[in-house]
C-alpha cells in the first residue's frame, strides 16, 4: 500500500474481495448493472454509479461503509464515498 489519502483508506488493510460476480441488490430485482463494486466493511457485492440503480453509492449512504473496492477483474483501486478519495493498491 501507498500512502492513503484519507482515514478510511488508511484502515483498510487486506483489500475484500467479491464473493459473487453479480450485483447483491440488482439480481432480486432481476436488474441489469454495469460494473461491480465490493464494500470493504461488509463484503457486499453492489453496482456502479454508471450502473441504473446506483447500489454501492446507495449503500454508502445507508449504511456508512465508506470504502469500495473495484470487483472487476484487473482493477486494483478503492474508493472512499465519504472524502471523494481514490487509491491504488
Ligand atoms: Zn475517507
Ligand atoms: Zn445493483
Ligand atoms: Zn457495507
Amino acid at each position: 500500500m501507498t500512502s492513503a489519502p484519507c482515514p478510511h483508506l488508511e484502515e483498510v488493510g487486506t483489500v475484500r474481495q467479491s464473493r459473487r460476480r453479480q450485483c447483491d441488490e440488482c439480481v432480486k430485482t432481476g436488474d441489469a448493472w454495469l460494473h461491480l463494486r465490493t464494500c470493504q466493511t461488509c463484503a457486499a457485492t453492489l453496482c456502479c454509479d454508471s450502473s441504473p440503480n446506483r447500489h454501492a453509492s446507495k449503500h454508502a449512504q445507508a449504511s456508512g461503509h465508506p470504502v469500495i473496492s473495484s470487483a472487476e477483474p484487473g482493477e486494483r483501486w478503492l474508493y472512499c464515498y465519504s472524502d471523494d478519495a481514490m487509491m491504488e493498491y
